[in-house]
């Protein structure tokens, strides 16, 4: 029987931290290894396009996000490993979709306002970006999308897209879901009411940071003025966060932690939090050293995975082409 058909990306503008490592590449891990999916992850390079950037600086991220994927732990044999940009019918899908998709809905998306307070150029990409992430779904029929929460409302458009499509083009498309972890939303270890963000590099735990740079930005994280561990997202947002990522790295769970650190302070519970991070990273930073020397394997596995998802995205895009009347 076909299995159902797993789809999610990541940007390459800048290095990854724990927050796209728990909300999202943990499940794409996961759902992998469940062997229940058929799994396509892309290097999202066209959506990084959508910020500034540096040209010459752009080829090397892009490499690098590749090698983090890898080093996380998405296996070439199991999971189709490609780049957007190498697959130009995720584009051409999205000019479709733009085609029935209304200026209000990408108004409404809160990611975009977020991004022009945060001071990025407001570029019609930009704008667009959730119907390509839209495209870069449906091109391979994507069923289910781990992501992190901050996506969750692009996906909600990508279900409205679908609708539209097959009311008006008839059934073409089924509504992808999100798959979300515990850990929908890593918040920033020096702002806790944002979350961690590759555009806030302060609050940014790296997974490529070294064991003394993660204990001292532990060490650093913002707490409160209570006196003890305890888990409450909305009043006490920035231990709760804390916890959440004591908790995804280690397995336990969360009031077990809480319990065990009764009446202890807060310099205890964040030493140990900063070795919980050390030792889960420590198997990622190692295979991503070995990946970084091993260019010609890296550029290896993108080509495989470009012949395996382009006929898929070049077979869905002919079948949308000849729903909505193109020739
Ligand atoms: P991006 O780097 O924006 O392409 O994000 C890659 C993936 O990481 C997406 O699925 C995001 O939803 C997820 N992600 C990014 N930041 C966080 C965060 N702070 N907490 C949880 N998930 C996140």
């Amino acid at each position: 029987m076909k299995k159902p058909i797993v789809v999610s990306g990541i940007k390459p503008t800048g290095i990854l931290h724990i927050g796209n490592y728990l909300g999202m590449l943990k499940n794409a891990v996961a759902l992998q290894e469940s062997n229940k999916y058929e799994c396509f992850y892309f290097v999202a390079d066209y959506h990084a396009l959508t910020q500034r950037y540096d040209p010459k600086e752009k080829a090397k991220e892009i490499f690098d996000i590749a090698v983090d994927i890898l080093a996380a732990g998405i296996d070439p044999k199991k999971s189709t490993i490609f780049l957007q940009s190498h697959i130009p019918e995720h584009a051409n899908l999205a000019w479709i979709f733009n085609t029935i998709t209304s200026m209000g809905m990408l108004e409404r998306m809160v990611e975009y306002k977020e991004k022009l307070s945060e001071g990025h150029v407001p570029n019609v990409g930009l704008f667009d970006y959730p119907v390509l992430m839209a495209a870069d779904i449906l091109i391979y029929k994507g069923e289910y999308v781990p992501i992190g929460d901050d996506q969750r409302q692009h996906l909600e458009l990508a279900r409205d897209i679908v609708r539209t499509f097959n009311g008006r083009f008839g059934k073409t498309f089924k509504e992808p879901q999100g798959i979300y972890t515990k850990a929908v939303r890593i918040m920033s270890l020096d702002k806790p009411e944002k979350k961690m963000s590759k555009s806030l590099p302060n609050g940014c735990l790296y997974l490529t940071d070294s064991p003394e740079v993660i204990r001292k930005k532990v060490k650093a994280a913002v707490t409160d003025s209570f006196s003890e561990v305890g888990y409450d997202p909305e009043k006490r947002p920035a231990i709760a966060n804390l916890l959440t990522i004591y908790s995804s790295f280690s397995g336990e769970l969360i009031e077990k932690i809480v319990s065990r650190y009764k009446g202890k302070r807060y310099v205890e519970f964040k030493s140990d939090l900063a070795e919980v991070v050390v030792s889960a990273l420590e198997p990622f930073q190692k295979k991503q050293k070995e990946f970084m020397k091993n260019k010609k394997y890296v550029m290896s596995v993108l080509e495989e995975g470009e012949k395996k998802a382009r006929p898929i995205a070049e077979r869905v895009l002919a079948e949308a082409k000849k729903r909505v009347g193109l020739i």
